[in-house]
């Protein structure tokens, strides 16, 4: 199998991560995709309502796809957890399976502040998706991308893969741009539908008792509502 883990605090999760999820799932030709809300931080000072939260308007907004799945190996936890620790519990899991880590390009760039991110670059390979207010050529700026990655696309559009492109009329996946990161893994740009949502801007949204519809799916919004999140008192 093919699969896309998409790690986020999803604080809440909304169409910007949903839409995403789908457009890496078809270009990337994942079979299903795993979202992976974080557990929650120490710090009770932060605006991240309980993973309990997250976990379940997650699954409210995967419900509907089939090739979605939530899983609970961050949430489930107490206390703060760590991508490298969860993919190491994935690469367990799922030994013979083909792994794509999940993430914009603006969480991308941030990886010199997480835990491990040697040994997080060496576990999956990469799908780093486009955000509105961040170019994906910055990638290039990372110490963990080497250098482009041209002789391994070379090697597959004159070998058999290319016949395995022609019967599929979606794009292959060597046909993304890709950069060879230091840890010998591939990471994947991924252009997707630039929506400018973000958790940030929805919790404001709330704590102004401002609308919030057409930026997350209608259950999830109904959740915030019914258990009164991120409303300031
Ligand atoms: P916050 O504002 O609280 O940081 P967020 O909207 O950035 O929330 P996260 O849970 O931090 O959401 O993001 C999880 C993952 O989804 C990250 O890899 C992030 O880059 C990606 N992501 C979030 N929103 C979008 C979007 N609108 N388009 C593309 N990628 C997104
Ligand atoms: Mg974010």
């Amino acid at each position: 199998m093919r699969l896309g883990i998409f790690g986020g605090t999803f604080n809440p999760v909304h169409d910007g991560h949903l839409r995403t999820a789908e457009e890496a799932r078809y270009k990337l030709r994942l079979d299903k995709v795993i979202f992976v809300p974080s557990g929650t931080p120490p710090l009770k000072e932060t605006d991240t309502v309980a993973s309990s939260h997250r976990f379940a308007m997650v699954k409210l907004a995967v419900a509907s796809n089939k090739d979605f799945i939530v899983s609970d190996l961050e949430a489930g936890k107490q206390g703060k957890t760590y991508t490298v620790d969860t993919l190491r519990k994935l690469r367990k899991e799922f030994p013979g399976d083909v792994m794509y880590f999940i993430l914009g390009v603006d969480a991308f760039l941030e990886l010199p502040k997480w835990r491990q991110p040697e040994e997080l670059t060496g576990l999956a390979d990469f799908a780093i998706v486009s955000r509105p207010g961040f170019r994906l050529d910055d990638v290039v700026n990372s110490p963990y991308i080497k250098g482009a990655d041209t002789e391994e696309v070379n090697r597959e559009v004159s070998g058999k893969k290319m016949i395995r492109t022609l019967a599929d009329s979606r794009p292959a996946v060597h046909q993304l741009r890709s950069y060879r990161l230091a840890s010998g893994r591939r990471a994947f740009l991924v252009p997707v539908t630039r929506l400018d949502i973000s958790s940030t801007d929805i919790r404001h949204l709330i704590e102004q008792k401002r609308s919030i519809k057409y930026l997350l799916p209608l259950s999830v919004e109904r959740y915030i509502k019914k258990h009164k999140l991120y409303l300031k008192t």
